[in-house]
């Protein structure tokens, strides 16, 4: 099986031999990706010449309708997405749950935006600011449908999710979208633009899909046109400083490795339901996706006393845990994506041992459920416990992408709080604590550091939705080390795809404009 691309309008396959994609579990090759021989300013031509027009016609309702009808695409097909994310991911059913379920769901929200803009194309402020001594000169701002395209770049742990969360968001905007997954697991994103393509339910120009390196689209962008990038920080560095983007400055938006936290207050001591919730989050962490989350937790902050408590709950419900083949139902955690990706966490874990001990895990699993330690990219959920992570480096700085966390003890809640914020900025930070001051003053503390805050305490319970799951109604990025991108956030997502302008003129014109727009608080 060989990938194509959908790209003006056709499927294409690329004129190379491709780069291979396989089965994690037994390293079979499933198939492989090529885009040589394919011309990619003359693909974003025909997004930003079909697309553009097609969709920037549209209401926000009808787009919605849209993106209502791709997820009813996607559902009717669920099955077979999961029995390829489980082929090709090494995705368990939880796994493959999160980032399909989490795509339909994403594009049902954003559907539902869609309809609460009704039928306008635009979107105006609410209220004007008189900037005359009479009210005869107003201003207002205006947020309008950027004439470009939305080049999308995803990492290989979100085939689903990662490809319709940016798509949501551009085609509600009304600006079409080039995708290109990452080769190792683009096989479950050409499965779905397939289908969707295939329901004709996106206008000719609205969506594309390039399968293979993506070289060249980074030096077709235009000024209108956006990049948003999801991946590694290296990569980010090189694609951000290419000359196109540095000239024509097209938008931008960054989501890279993050090294997340968890703080485990004081009160959340051995034996309380809080400190359970904690582990069970933790243990979901190293497990989940092999790991390979980018929310994921890296670093946990345990008081002093309670540190070796910790890590001996954790350990002890990682030992519990049946890894192998995900399609044994009994398997619980499945492999990393592939042997390069084993290889780097093993690495990353040795280079950890400078600063840190090994409490579980460390290496490869120890016995495999229906699997074949020789051939799958397995790697044991390991736990680590850095004694004085003050004076650590590593630990604060590198992601180690795979199921690997250290502990770290600390002596005062605002202690936790700077070694939390050692890791340069993150996409999520998770504070399990029972007291309502003690977590608003922390909050305060963490908020500029993180791009999203969970607090669990009793009330919350179980009810919440994990640490490391994004939900489209709130803000998904962080800054510094996470990127400094921004994406979803409820409505606030169409930022990114329209341009906001002052209007200054009469209370008419104003008026005018606002009778034909959406009012909201972008
Ligand atoms: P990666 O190696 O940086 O690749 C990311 C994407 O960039 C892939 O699609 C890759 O294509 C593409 N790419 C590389 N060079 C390119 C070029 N010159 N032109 C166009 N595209 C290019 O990252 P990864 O290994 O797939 O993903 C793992 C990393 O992503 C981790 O660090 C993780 O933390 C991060 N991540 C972050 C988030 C977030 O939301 N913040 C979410 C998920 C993952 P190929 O696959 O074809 O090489």
């Amino acid at each position: 099986m060989k990938l194509e691309s959908y790209i003006a309008g056709h499927w294409t396959a690329g004129s190379g031999d491709g780069r291979p994609f396989c089965n994690p579990v037994t390293g079979e090759i499933l198939g492989s990706v090529d885009d040589s021989g394919i011309d990619a300013a003359r693909v974003l031509e025909h997004a930003r010449t079909q697309g553009c027009p097609a969709l920037s016609a549209l209401t926000f309702a009808e787009r919605g309708e849209i993106l209502k009808a791709i997820a009813d695409v996607l559902v009717a097909n669920r099955d077979k997405y999961f029995t390829i994310a489980r082929l090709n991911s090494g995705n368990t059913k939880t796994d493959a749950t999160i980032d399909i379920d989490g795509a339909i769901g994403t594009l049902k929200v954003f559907a539902r935006y869609g309809k609460s803009l009704g039928a306008a194309k635009a979107i105006v402020e609410p209220g004007s600011e008189q900037l005359a001594k009479e009210p005869v000169f107003l201003a207002r701002h205006i947020w309008t449908t950027r004439p470009g395209i939305a080049l999308q770049i995803n990492a290989f742990n979100f085939p689903s999710w990662g490809l319709w969360e940016k798509v949501s968001t551009a085609l509600l905007a009304g600006v079409p979208s080039v995708a290109k997954p990452a080769s190792v697991t683009a096989w479950l994103a050409h499965e779905m633009v397939r289908d969707v393509v295939a329901a004709k339910v996106v206008p000719p120009g609205g969506l594309s899909l390039v399968c293979g390196s993506g070289k060249g689209l980074i030096d077709a962008l235009r000024p209108m046109d956006s990049l948003a990038f999801t991946g590694s920080a290296d990569t980010a560095l090189s694609l951000r400083s290419g000359a196109a983007i540095l000239r024509n400055a097209p938008r931008v938006s960054i989501e890279a490795d993050s090294i997340n936290a968890s703080i485990v207050a004081p009160d959340a001591a051995p034996g309380s339901a809080l400190f359970a919730l904690a582990v069970r989050e933790v243990v979901k962490a190293l497990t989940i996706k092999a790991g390979q989350l980018c929310t994921n937790i890296r670093r946990i902050f345990v008081e002093k006393r309670h540190l070796t408590a910790f890590g001996e709950a954790v350990a002890a419900e990682l030992a519990t845990i049946a890894i192998g083949d995900p399609a044994d139902a009994a398997v619980r955690m499945g492999p990393l994506v592939d042997a390069s990706q084993q290889a780097a966490a093993l690495e990353g874990i040795n280079r950890l041992r400078q600063e840190a001990d090994v409490i579980c895990g460390g290496e490869h699993p120890g016995s495999l459920q229906g699997a074949d330690a020789s051939k799958g990219a397995f790697v044991a959920p390991t736990l680590l416990v850095c004694s004085r992570p003050e004076e650590a480096t590593t630990v604060h700085e590198m992601e180690v992408f795979g199921p690997c966390a250290t502990i770290m003890p600390y002596q005062t809640i605002d202690e936790a709080v700077a070694l939390a914020a050692r890791g340069g900025g993150s996409l999520a930070l998770s504070l399990f604590c029972a007291d309502p001051k003690l977590q608003a003053q922390t909050v305060r503390g963490l908020a500029p550091w993180h791009g999203r805050l969970l607090v669990v305490d009793d009330e919350v319970g179980k009810n919440h939705t994990g640490h490391a799951i994004v939900m489209p109604q709130c803000v998904h990025g962080g800054p510094g080390h996470a990127g400094g991108g921004e994406e979803l956030g409820g409505l606030r997502g169409l930022r990114f795809h329209m341009q906001r302008s002052a209007v200054q003129g009469s209370p008419s014109l104003l008026q005018e404009l606002a009778n034909d727009a959406a009012e909201a608080g972008l």
